[in-house]
Parts: structure tokens; sequence; C-alpha cells
């Protein structure tokens, strides 16, 4: 039940909080005590509206959109310094929304948002906003300017797994490119949205970052089918990713897609074990194993596989599962009731298919936290790729050991997905392991351990795990429009070899 006292947080346009239009709020739930903590605006198509509008009437003043590169980098370190200044705050706030382990949310997540500004604000500076063609010989004394500008306004609608990373991804190109945003985070985990909105205020110009709140199929609807949108930059499912794209098609919009996955890491006979187990689990149960790259399919040689599973077993009892904001705890809550269900329910389907529960496999009771998603790390072994549980996204601390001989192919078996964001080796011969990884269908290879993901390198999916990259400064390319401005510098009419094609002179 919820109750008057809850945190409300209203929608944040034009640099102020503004109330829903219609009133109405969502509860939002904490999961490690399933308790409700806070409410959010529940939007609809009119607060959408005037975040565009905000957000276009911002688009046109020249002061954000054509601030020099000098300039714009000194406001991207702001940003990010802010973040820092901010972070234990935010850390908090996130550690709680999502249940991301306090250590890891305050050692690498706001670290590696912070990082992102900083290197954006780099990357600006040698960034090619303009480049100078030379004449050719056609036409003729035709001197050419590439432009690259800002699109416009664009939408950024992201997932609960890991909201202020994720968010990050999406807005720091789009600000370091010249837009402006209109972001919707989901309603599950709104708040840390929020409070960098609130904190960025102190430093963007009105109308540039606006927050909406509210569910996907009104609010997430609403911007990707707003006229005035130019790019809708989406992390979430592949389902609604798909939705997003046939429904973006009717205004032409640009669209970048960053979907699901179902990563293979593969243990070679010569890897190094000690690392591989430590790895793989540490691929998984990072997140209670909520992130789009995990490592959630491991393909084991035969020749180690019951010594590493042996290995990963005993590592798997000694992860601490409890209350994220306890400095102690390895493994938070699963987000929501029906995140558990579904996790729950693969276990199962892979128990029906005929694969063995190896560890886990059940909830955790967590004192204090009675009522909390917490879900035992579990490794299943005998499974095969055919199997449900090993070939669709069960995002939760799952993984599914596939085991294959001399005469398998593992490589194949990894790229035997209908995704394709993450892969791996563990092995000692990292020359063999290059080719690998060319031969792998996914946007990140790592090659002896797992979630390397760096601010400067992009990140994205092969296949239906989307498209598009972030991070680095490959992602400023996707939030900008190329023109190009033409001069003629020949005087004399007569003297311009194209005009004979229509005058005689
Ligand atoms: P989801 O698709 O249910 O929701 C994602 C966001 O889209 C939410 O904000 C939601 O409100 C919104 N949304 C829902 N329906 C919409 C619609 N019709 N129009 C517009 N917006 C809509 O996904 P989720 O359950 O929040 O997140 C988990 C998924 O995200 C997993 O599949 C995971 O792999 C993926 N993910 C991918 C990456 C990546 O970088 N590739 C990163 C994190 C998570």
């Amino acid at each position: 039940m919820s109750t008057p006292e809850h945190t409300r947080y209203p929608h944040f346009i034009n640099g102020i909080k503004s109330e829903p239009t219609n009133g109405a709020y969502l509860d939002v739930v904490d999961p490690s005590t399933g308790q409700v903590h806070c409410k959010t605006a529940d939007g609809c198509e009119a607060d959408v509206q005037n975040a565009v509008s905000a957000a276009n009437l911002a688009f046109s003043n020249p002061a954000w959109r054509e601030m020099s590169k000098a300039h714009r980098s000194q406001v991207l370190y702001q940003l990010g310094n802010i973040v820092l200044a901010n972070g234990a705050e935010l850390a908090e706030l996130e550690s709680r929304s999502s249940g991301g382990t306090i250590t890891r949310v305050s050692g690498l997540d706001i670290i590696a948002v912070a990082d992102l500004f900083f290197v954006l604000a780099e990357a600006i500076k040698d960034y090619s906003f303009s480049e100078f063609l030379p004449p050719r010989l056609i036409p003729e004394q035709v001197h050419t300017t590439v432009l690259r500008e800002p699109l416009g306004v664009c939408a950024a609608i992201t997932a609960w797994n890991f909201p202020i990373l994720l968010l990050s991804w999406k807005i720091a190109p789009a600000l370091a490119a010249g837009n402006t945003v209109v972001v919707k985070a989901s309603e599950l985990t709104p708040q840390t949205t929020f409070r960098l909105a609130e904190l960025f205020s102190e430093i963007l110009p009105p109308g540039v970052f606006n927050v909406v709140s509210g569910r996907g199929e009104t609010v997430g609807e609403a911007l990707v089918t707003h006229p005035n949108i130019a790019k809708v930059s989406f992390t979430g499912s592949t389902a609604t990713g798909k939705h997003i794209q046939r429904t973006a098609a009717d205004t032409l919009k640009r669209v970048t897609l960053e979907l699901g996955g179902k990563g293979a890491a593969i243990v070679m006979p010569d890897a190094n074990l000690e690392l591989a187990a430590h790895g793989a689990l540490f691929g998984i149960m990072m997140n209670s194993g909520q992130a789009c790259e995990a490592a959630s399919r491991l393909l084991v040689h035969e020749a180690v596989h019951d010594v590493l599973i042996e290995r990963m077993v005993d590592l798997a009892k000694k992860i601490t599962i409890g209350n994220p904001l306890d400095p102690d705890t390895a493994m938070g809550p699963l987000i929501s009731k029906a995140q558990f269900d579904k996790v729950a329910a693969f276990i199962d389907s892979a128990k029906g298919a005929g694969a063995s529960v190896a560890f886990g496999g059940k909830r955790q009771v967590v004192s204090g936290f009675e009522n909390g998603y917490f879900m035992q790390p579990t490794i299943i072994t005998g499974s095969t790729n055919s199997m449900t549980h090993a070939c669709e996204e069960i995002f939760g601390p799952v993984v599914s050991v596939i085991r294959f001989g001399d005469d398998d192919d593992p490589v194949a078996i990894a790229n035997d997905s209908r995704y394709g964001l993450s892969a791996g080796i563990f092995t000692e011969n990292v020359v063999r392991a290059q080719g690998m990884a060319r031969n792998l269908q996914a946007g990140s290879v790592w090659i002896n351990d797992w979630h390397m993901m760096r601010t400067d390198a992009p990140f994205g999916g092969y296949k239906e795990s989307g498209y598009g990259r972030e991070m680095g400064a490959h992602s400023i390319d996707s939030y900008t429009q190329i023109k190009s401005v033409s001069t003629g510098f020949e005087r004399e009419p007569a003297r311009k070899l194209p005009h004979h094609f229509i005058h005689k002179f």
C-alpha cells in the first residue's frame, strides 16, 4: 500500500518539476522489500507534448545549438564532475531503486557515467563538425564544407537494469552533438534519472534535458510517434525494440536499438580454469544476471567440464545475497515479482527439458528482507542450444552450461542464436582467440574476462540484439546529420562549364 508521505517524482520539463496533466502517479516498488517506496508521474500524451515543445524551443536557441566546441567540452566536463560530486547520493538512490549492489554502483556505474562525459568532452575537441573539401575536376572552382549538425529533439527510452548508466550512454553523445533530449526512464526505476535532471539543470539551459515519466504504452509510444522527435534511442527488450522500429517508420525517425542478449562464454581445454570459474560467474551473476551482455551461456570443453563446474559451484556457494545497500552484498534482488516469476519459470522449463540444476535454482530468503525478490545463483548443466532456457534471454542469475567436444565447433554453437550482443573465450592461446573473436557474431568479444565495458569503446548488438553503437566517439555520429555546403568562386558565367549545358555564350 502506498501512503501520502512517499516521495513523488513529477515530470521535469523546461528546467523545473512539472505535475502530470492528469494528476496520476504510479507506485514504484523497492525490489529488496517488495514495498512501495516512492511514486512517479504516470504521464500522458499532453505531458510528452509539453516536454517536446520545451526541447524544441531549447534547440532553436543558437546559444545551445551552435555553442563552440571549446565551450561544449567545458559543459560536458561540468556534467561529469557534478555526477562525481553527487556520487554517493546517486549511488544510494540507484542501488535502492534497481537492486544493484552499492559496492558496484558506487565503484563502477557512477564512475563510468562521469567518465563517459569526460571521454566525449575530449572527443568533441577533434570531432569533425565541419570539414573543408578543396575543388575537384568537376564542378570547377567549387569549395565544399561538410557540416555535421545535431538532429534536433532526441528521445531516450531506457530499461531498469542499469538506469543511470544506460541514460548516460544516450544523453552524453546527444548533448555532445548539440541536441536537446526528452527522456523516459523505466517506470520501475525513474529515481536517478530525475535526480540527474535536477543536478544537470544547474549547468544546462532550460529545456535541453527533459524527463517525462510513465508507462511504455503511453509515454513511450507518444515519444516514438511524435512528429517533432528526430531520433529515438532505445534500450530494452527485443520485442519492444521491434515494435518501436515499426512505429517509428511512420515518421521516418532514426532509431538506435540496444536490445536483449544471450552471450556465450567459451571455455577451451587450455583455459586457466581458476580464472574461467571466477570470470564465468562474474559474467552471469553481476547485477543478479540482469545484464543484457551477461555470459548466460557457458560453452565448456568436455575435458575440463566437470572440474570447472565443481569449482564454480564452490564459488557460487560463497556469493552473498542480500540487501544491495550493504557493502558486503554481492548479489541483490531481481527487479520485480514479475521478473522473479519469469526467472523461476525458466528454471522449471530447464528441469522439464532434462537439464540439471547443479547449484541454486531457488528463492533465497534474506533475513529482514523476507518479501524481496532474491534468487540464488543458479548453474544449469546438461543444456543444449535448442532448450528454451538456453536460447531465450532469462535476465536472471542463471547460467546454461553447454558441453562441447573435439568434433564440435564452439564458435558455431555460440553463433547459433538470434542474439549477438556479447561473446567471449577463456583460453591461454590468445593468438587463436583473436581468430575466434573475428568469427563470433557479437558486438563485443571479451577474451579471458567479462563485462570489459570501456567508455571509449563502442558497444552494441549484432542480429536481434539491435543496432547502433553507444559509448566512444562513434556514438556522436548517430546524433548528427550531415550537410554539404558548396560555394562557387567563379564570377564569370561563361567560364562555368556546366552553364554551357543550358546557355549559349
Ligand atoms: P522493456 O522493453 O520492457 O522496456 C524498456 C523501456 O521501454 C521501458 O522504459 C518501457 O517503459 C519502455 N516501453 C515499453 N513499451 C514501449 C512502447 N510500446 N513504446 C515505447 N517505449 C516502451 O525492457 P525492460 O524489461 O525494461 O529491460 C530489460 C531488457 O532490456 C532486456 O531484454 C535487456 O537485455 C535489455 N537491455 C539491453 C541493453 C543493451 O545495451 N543492449 C542494456 C540493458 C538492457
